[in-house]
């Protein structure tokens, strides 16, 4: 292992291992199979792209998706790493000339689709080679239980026949536990360890809205944070959709593009290109867009439409937040959208698909209603199980921000007396009709009219008799069977709420949740970041390569939080190998050492352990609260830093993180009202995002202490409104 952990830091730049990595690459190198289910972002292809380069020998890559095979071919090269791919995209002597080098040893990665490496001449050519290890990515694609069935996939069956001495490895990011069965059998994978990485994605904002008016709705949430400049996707149910939904962002001033697949291969390619090289921060996309992206810093996923099941909302939000920094995942939920889903489940052929796909989607609309956790309900469905101790995952809206409950007994009672009244044989609908007291054919005609529950519950409207329906049978004071039309059905605990043994909390009628806005990325110098991002896409574009290829996000964020002055500084950040120091050390150093000068900032050592700062959260370090407190015995800024032995420009930024994190700090104190007043102005004339444009209008007079304690009181302003 010792040879693993050079070659880690080597090509790859990492000092240490995401959780299983490094047990799965040891298992390989004993030339073990290995079954591995790794969440989006959890490191999955460093399991097999490292021992790669440790075995003799050739890796093979089994990937369903050309435009991803470019992506990772090109990121193993840029880390110095002898990689390719063959695919249909290649011309005739392209792929003569990779095979070449492959018979020459001279190619460690080898990624091909899996309709290619089961044809009879290719398996000939494979036989030739020195094939160190199989790795079959996106494996759930094998099983009809999966929400991805490619019957390709089910020829790879014989892979173990044709190459029995060769390890293999399946990875996927998405298997219920019958899927992950599947994968495991149908690749005979007999003997092989299993681990499975937890699929919690910590850095993850999950939120569900009531869809109501949803595009004002998308509007207050890219305003109110500054989402301009943030790359993120919108996901809509049809093309038209998509294309309006592009139309309108482009008039409100936002660079979005439509994405799908009736828009012609050029032009699918061209936008997917503007957006990973950042000339584009919006996709709007039906599913068509996202599974070649390998793009890191997507700050955004939003679901503008119901996702059809949950193994297709959590893929794509998993396409958020890949470099571990907060990303938000939005959903716009209404039953309209439920609607317009079931009439395509409709057309479908197959009875055992329909029945798959209708049990999918009501999970799906579970997890929408849910007024628990949403983290713990995504993981249960996917079979891994949640500390029961933690009920509060802290970041999503149901944690955050629990729903406002009133006294649903009485209500409770009301929907329980008219489901046995019905003698359990209707739907949601029905009920909340007999209760408004409807009028319609069917209550008419089935004398249900003469009910005693008939027209008791006319002081809340239909819409909100169904919601309460639905949370009583997620309550289990109720139950829902049936796929296609549900009925609503009692159970043994319906009887204590009508014996009044039980009192019953229900959410209380709908009232607008703002998205929480508690986050804020506040522990980087962000006028430094927009220089080293600046650089990034300037390097990027002349190589032609997407910039997060260069550096992530969240590299260019510890370098802006830590300021390596020197190459040997430089190195020991997360994600710079040898070839990146190589190639963009001094360019980035030059920046930092320039913009350090400029802005008078004081070295700060970087420790092993802080330079890969924990992604979504902002920990109130013992530093700031020192600072805190003698803030509180009102001492000025240069007191605090002068008592503190700091510099001045240190505490200020203690005091702006701390206004950032929420803690009431008044800054009269320290900036002028009426120099407040000016600097306002000016951010409001250039927004406030960077700095160097406001302090430039404002003039020498003005400091970036001044200016950023303004930014931060406002920012801070913002959010309580
Ligand atoms: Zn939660």
């Amino acid at each position: 292992m010792e040879l693993a952990y050079q070659a880690l830091q080597k090509y790859f730049g990492y000092t240490s291992f995401l959780p299983l990595q490094e047990e799965i690459v040891k298992d390989i190198l004993l030339k073990n199979d290995v079954f591995a289910l790794m969440p989006t972002g959890g490191g999955k292809s460093l399991c097999y792209q490292l021992p790669a380069l440790l075995l003799d020998g050739v890796t093979i890559v089994v990937s369903p998706l050309i435009a991803l095979m470019k992506d990772q071919v090109d990121g193993l090269k840029a880390n110095g790493i002898a990689a390719a791919y063959i695919n249909s995209s290649l011309r005739f002597d392209e792929i003569q000339h990779i095979k070449l080098e492959l018979l020459e040893n001279r190619i460690s990665i080898l990624y091909v689709a899996p309709e290619r490496i089961m044809l009879p001449d290719f398996l000939l050519f494979l036989q030739r080679l020195n094939i160190s290890l199989i790795a079959v990515d996106e494996a759930h694609c094998i099983s009809e239980w999966g929400h991805d069935f490619r019957p390709e996939y089910r020829q790879l069956k014989l892979l173990k026949e044709q190459f029995p001495q060769t390890p293999l490895i399946a990875l996927t990011a998405t298997a219920i536990p019958e899927v992950q069965k599947d994968i495991i059998t149908q690749l005979k994978l007999t003997n092989s360890k299993i681990y499975k990485a937890s699929l919690n994605r910590e850095n993850l904002f999950y939120q569900v809205k009531p869809k109501d008016n949803a595009y004002h709705q998308l509007l207050q949430y890219l305003n109110l944070k500054n989402h301009k400049r943030d790359p993120g996707i919108i996901y809509c149910y049809s093309r038209k959709s998509t294309d309006d939904l592009a139309n309108k962002l482009q008039k409100d001033g936002f660079r979005a593009l439509p994405y799908h697949a009736g828009l012609g291969a050029d032009l699918r390619a061209e936008t997917q290109d503007k957006f990973v090289k950042d000339d584009v921060e919006i996709i709007v996309a039906t599913i068509a867009f996202g599974m070649g992206v390998d793009k890191s810093n997507i700050r955004f996923v939003i679901h503008y439409d119901l996702p059809k099941n949950l193994e297709s909302y959590y893929q794509e939000t998993g396409r958020a937040g890949r470099d571990g920094l907060r990303s938000d995942c939005i959903l716009f939920f209404s039953h309209g959208d439920k609607r317009k889903i079931e009439y395509f489940i409709e057309q479908k052929g197959d009875e055992t698909e329909k029945r798959v796909a209708y049990k999918k989607l009501q999970e799906m609309v579970n997890f929408c209603e849910c007024r628990t956790c949403r983290r713990k309900i995504l993981l249960d469905y996917f079979g891994e199980a949640c500390n029961e101790n933690e009920t509060n995952c802290g970041n999503c809206d149901n944690c955050l921000e629990p729903k406002e409950t009133i006294d649903g007994t009485f209500i409770a009672q009301k929907v329980i007396s008219c489901v046995s009244q019905v003698r359990e044989r209707f739907g949601m609908s029905y009920i909340a009709d007999v209760l408004c007291g409807s009028k319609s054919q069917k209550i008419i005609r089935n004398l249900d009219d003469t009910l005693t529950t008939y027209g008791t519950g006319k002081e809340y409207a239909k819409k909100q008799w169904q919601a309460f329906i639905r949370e009583l049978v997620q309550l289990g004071y109720l139950k829902s069977e049936g796929d296609k039309y549900p009925i609503v059905k009692l159970t043994p605990r319906s009887r204590d709420i009508l014996s009044k043994k039980e009192r019953v909390l229900l959410t209380k009628p709908a009232e607008e949740v703002q998205i929480a806005q508690k986050y804020f990325d506040v522990d980087f110098n962000h006028g430094l970041f927009e220089i080293l991002r600046s650089l990034r896409k300037e390097l990027a574009d002349a190589e032609d390569m997407p910039p997060y290829i260069i550096f992530h996000d969240s590299s260019s964020k510890v370098m802006a939080t830590h300021f390596p002055r020197s190459l040997s500084d430089f190195r020991k950040i997360n994600g710079v190998g040898e070839s990146k120091l190589e190639k963009y050390g001094e360019l980035f150093v030059k920046e930092i050492v320039d913009y350090c000068k400029e802005h008078n900032v004081e070295p700060k050592a970087i420790n092993v352990h802080d330079y890969n700062p924990a992604p979504g959260k902002t920990m109130k370090t013992s530093t700031l609260q020192e600072t805190l407190e003698l803030y509180k015995q009102n001492l000025t800024i240069e007191e605090i830093a002068q008592k503190r032995n700091l510099a001045v420009s240190t505490v200020a930024s203690h005091i702006e993180k701390l206004i950032l994190s929420g803690e009431e700090i008044s800054i009269d104190k320290f900036v002028d009202i009426d120099r407040q007043e000016h600097i306002i102005m000016a951010m409001s004339i250039l927004g406030s995002e960077r700095l160097a444009p406001i302090k430039e209008k404002l003039g020498d007079d003005y400091s970036y202490e001044e200016i950023r304690l303004v930014r931060a009181s406002e920012m801070s302003n913002r959010e309580i409104a």
